[in-house]
């Protein structure tokens, strides 16, 4: 297998903040160090982050391939790696992180995609601390979307640290929310979900009855609305216990925090451009707590695909095939897009 390796790929680069991808056929495949993993990809994720890479954001060091939701076959193993063989299905979207088991707070996390080459092109270079080996009943496409938009509200439900039949708000329902509405569901939690725009709150009502949401509520009925809602649907309730804020729109943080119970808790996905404001009643009358979301580290990760087997979650997917990525990042603007966005690369 390691002798069918080319030494050109095709793939996509960003060589300019604010300017399109760039698609190459000549790209050198890259050579793993003896502590790593080559993947011949299959399938990248396109997730909202990517834009925000892509604006200069992030001051990622150009040029750079773009993609940090993959999954692959891995195509070479370093002599000094272990747990992996050739063939391995896998997912990564991490290459280095020199403190450990808490890349999301290290100053030095290298982050496929962001800080180095990702996932838009064939081949990738991984470390094998950060790849995780993918069940085998669950497919590419199911996966990729898992590896940032699952890992992350994976991880930020959990972060809520919140008793078996808490009601979590998941406040946004794009590609990261409409598959924090089943890990809620399926982790034992009622579920209010909380979008503005009919397609995803069409999508997410659509989910088998195990995994729809409890409770669909459009922000712009008020916070009084919203609460009288929560009272009626869960007798004696007045607010939720947890309020996942998995978009970047400012006014569902303040939202969230009329919604919120005393002694709440207002867990921080989405990343707006300005800061984030709080009243002080938020503090002192509410003693509502913020923590972080963020990526499940690998054990995490393992623990969330066990549920994504058992409790039969789909990401709802579009593919595009590598060549059309240019499509996908143009329809992704669009404000009826639902689900995840995937590049399909392996032909
Ligand atoms: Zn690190
Ligand atoms: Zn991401």
């Amino acid at each position: 297998m390691a002798n069918q390796i080319p030494n050109k790929m095709r793939g996509w680069y960003l060589e300019e903040f604010g300017q399109p991808y760039v698609y190459k056929i000549d790209i050198p495949v890259p050579k793993p160090r003896e502590d790593e993993l080559l993947i011949k990809m299959e399938i990248a994720g396109y997730c909202h982050t990517e834009t925000i890479v892509a604006s200069g954001d992030y001051q990622s060091k150009l040029p750079l391939i773009p993609g940090h939701e993959n999954v692959g076959i891995v195509a070479s193993v370093g002599p000094k790696v272990q747990g992996f063989k050739l063939g391995d299905r896998v997912g990564c979207n991490c290459r280095e992180c020199t403190r450990g088991y808490s890349t999301n707070f290290c100053a030095k996390a290298e982050l496929a995609g962001l800080t180095h080459d990702g996932g838009m092109a064939e081949y990738l270079v991984a470390d094998p601390r950060w790849t995780v080996k993918l069940p085998d009943n669950l497919s590419f496409e199911d996966a990729a979307p898992l590896m940032c938009a699952g890992s992350t509200m994976f991880n930020s439900i959990r972060n809520a640290r919140q008793d078996k039949g808490a009601i979590i708000a998941i406040v946004g329902l794009g590609g990261l929310g409409h598959i924090g509405v089943q890990f809620a569901k399926a982790m034992g939690y009622k579920c209010v979900a909380i979008d503005i725009r009919p397609d995803p709150i069409a999508l997410v009502s659509s989910f088998d009855p195990c995994l729809r949401p409890d409770l669909v509520l459009d922000p712009r009925d008020g916070p009084e609305h919203a609460l009288s809602k929560i009272l009626e649907t869960f007798p004696g309730r007045t607010g939720v216990d947890a309020a996942v804020v998995s978009t970047d729109a400012s006014e569902a943080f303040k939202f969230s925090t009329d919604i919120l119970e005393k002694h709440g808790v207002l867990v921080v996905v989405g990343q707006p451009k300005e800061p984030i404001k709080f009243h002080w009643r938020v503090f002192v009358t509410q003693d509502i707590s913020i923590v972080a979301g963020g990526l499940s580290q690998p054990d995490v990760m393992e623990e969330m695909m066990d549920l994504v087997v058992k409790e039969k979650i789909r990401s709802t997917v579009k593919v595009y095939m590598l060549e059309d990525v240019t499509q996908l990042v143009h329809d992704f603007h669009n404000p009826h897009m639902k689900g995840k966005y995937v590049i399909r690369i392996a032909t």
